[in-house]
């Protein structure tokens, strides 16, 4: 895999969609429009978390790179 479109990755690519858009929290319901996502990449994986300033639930998401 190579990045042949300007220098944009699949790992940038994600956290423009991850970022972009509230979250809602799926514990309480809260809807986080500020918070971003902390990024973390193992492997071929690329992990986001954030914690719902609400209730402190611990969201990830997980994306093969
Ligand atoms: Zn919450």
């Amino acid at each position: 895999m190579s990045s042949s479109h300007g220098g944009t990755t699949a790992f940038d690519r994600l956290r423009a969609r991850l970022d972009g858009q509230p979250h809602v929290c799926e514990a309480c319901g809260f809807v986080d429009e500020a918070g971003e996502w902390e990024a973390a990449t193992t492997g071929g994986t690329v992990e986001y978390r954030r914690e719902c300033p609400s209730c402190g639930t611990e969201t990830v998401r997980r994306h093969r790179l």
